[in-house]
């Protein structure tokens, strides 16, 4: 069988959300194997501890408004890696190829003559979805997903397809939509979305801190304000999500504000 991992290739490979135990089996594989591993900030230290102790890992880390090296760097590191003669991983959250720019690192490696692979990963929302004991899709109910992200550039309007994104029989699987969450309430409700569909939002997916804050809708602003830490989060909007069942796991935070704001008294 030929080297699935000689010197001078690239690997892009998914983490996961975070979870060592959520690896395939083959990304732990070529984990071990790298001599050189190029990880984002999402890649968790569950994952970074399987990195051999003779190589390098490198931080390239980005995490939303704080970017640590542009794209261009980037490409440009792992291409340098590989022409020196190293098994390059590049380490992504999630799935690689879902918001993780596995395009520009794809194109670099191929315009410098580099064999690049994709090893999949479990993406945020499969990890959300998998702790909140529910499914994202329903016979008749929601029969679409739709991974979107609702990260505007620099002060960038969003420039999303609001009368397509408000089915109510799609579920919607929002990536880096933190801050923008008023403006996905609102332009949701504006195109039709009623005020009450289910919301949950589900920080640090798969980890030890995970924590899953129930919401409508229209109090998705309030909720993604209010209850989120720091962590990365991925929001669920639509009727699958009303099936969740939290499992009871002490460790974990779950709030619900799904019956509506609290009534003043
Ligand atoms: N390729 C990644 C997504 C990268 S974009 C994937 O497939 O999951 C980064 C966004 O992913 C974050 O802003 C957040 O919305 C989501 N995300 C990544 N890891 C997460 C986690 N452990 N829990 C919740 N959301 C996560």
């Amino acid at each position: 069988m030929p080297d699935e991992f000689p010197p001078g290739t690239v690997w892009l490979v998914g983490a996961g959300p975070g979870d060592p135990d959520l690896l395939t089996r083959k990304a732990e594989r070529l984990i071990r194997r790298a001599s050189v591993v190029f990880h984002d900030a999402l890649a968790g230290p569950g994952v970074l501890a399987l990195v051999s102790p003779g190589a390098r890992p490198v931080s390239v880390g980005k995490r939303s408004g704080r970017h640590s090296k542009d794209q261009r760097a980037i490409d440009a590191l792992i291409v340098e890696a590989a022409l020196h003669g190293d098994r390059v991983v590049r380490l992504k959250g999630g799935d690689p190829a879902i918001f993780g720019r596995a395009n520009e690192e794809l194109a670099a490696c191929r315009a410098a003559g580099i064999p690049v692979r994709v090893c999949p990963g479990v993406t945020a929302a499969s990890a959300a979805a998998a702790s909140l004991g529910l499914s994202l899709t329903l016979r008749g109910l929601a029969r679409r997903l739709t991974f979107v992200t609702a990260h505007a550039r620099g002060g960038e309007e969003l420039d999303l397809d609001w009368a397509a994104l408000a089915d109510p029989q799609a579920t919607l699987a929002i990536y880096m939509g933190k801050a923008a969450a008023p403006e996905v309430s609102a332009r949701l409700i504006a195109a039709g979305l009623p005020a009450e569909t289910p919301v949950v939002l589900v920080e640090n997916a798969s980890l030890p801190e995970e924590r899953h804050f129930a919401a409508r809708l229209d109090l998705l602003p309030l909720a993604a304000r209010t209850a989120l830490g720091e962590g990365p989060a991925v929001i669920l909007i639509g009727q699958a999500v009303a099936e969740r069942a939290f499992p009871l796991r002490p460790s974990r935070q779950s709030a619900d504000l799904a019956q509506g704001p609290a009534r003043e008294t």
